[in-house]
């Protein structure tokens, strides 16, 4: 089962869209496996980004996610990496589709409400900068069967 991560950015959490972005990724069968409200160094976030050093918006990037508390998420489902950036949206908020969260709650380039992680590689490299493994429950999803058909030996 793939695994991504989700940041829930500091506008998010300041307009008091927690509960809803966390509600919509439940509600489409994503199961949380790690879930904690920090405030994420500089250092670290500047790690995290590492891919945008250099270009204009880096600067302004660091310092809004730095500067307020953020809420991390590991999640899971099949192909949550793809399905998680196609429920955010385009990263511009005026870009991004009518139903996508960005479509729906961001008109900013800057401000727009979530990061999830690009592909396999940055999900676990941005899986292992934020979380410690004992603070990941891999439980049994007891849902499973009835979120995905499993009748044929595989999630369908
Ligand atoms: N960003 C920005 N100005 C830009 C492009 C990006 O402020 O011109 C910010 C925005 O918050 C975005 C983040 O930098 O989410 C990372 O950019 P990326 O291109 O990786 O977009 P994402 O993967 O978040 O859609
Ligand atoms: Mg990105």
């Amino acid at each position: 089962m793939e695994r991504t991560l989700l940041i829930i950015k500091p506008d998010a959490i300041q307009r008091r869209y927690v509960g809803r972005i966390v509600t919509r990724f439940e509600e489409k069968g994503f199961q949380i496996v790690a879930l904690k409200l920090t405030q994420i160094p500089e250092k670290v976030i500047r790690r995290h980004y590492s891919a945008h050093e250099g270009k204009p918006f880096f600067e302004p990037l660091v310092r809004y996610m730095s500067a307020q508390p953020v809420v991390l998420m590991v999640v899971r489902a099949k192909g949550a990496i793809a399905v998680a950036r196609k429920m955010m949206g385009a990263t511009f908020g005026a870009n991004a589709e009518p139903g996508t969260l960005r479509g729906d709650f961001a008109i900013s380039n800057r401000f727009n409400l979530i990061h999830g992680s690009d592909s396999p590689e940055a999900a676990e490299k941005e899986i292992a900068l934020f979380f410690k493994p004992e603070e990941i429950h891999e439980v049994a999803d007891a849902q499973e069967g009835i979120v995905y058909d499993l009748s044929a030996g595989e999630r369908i």
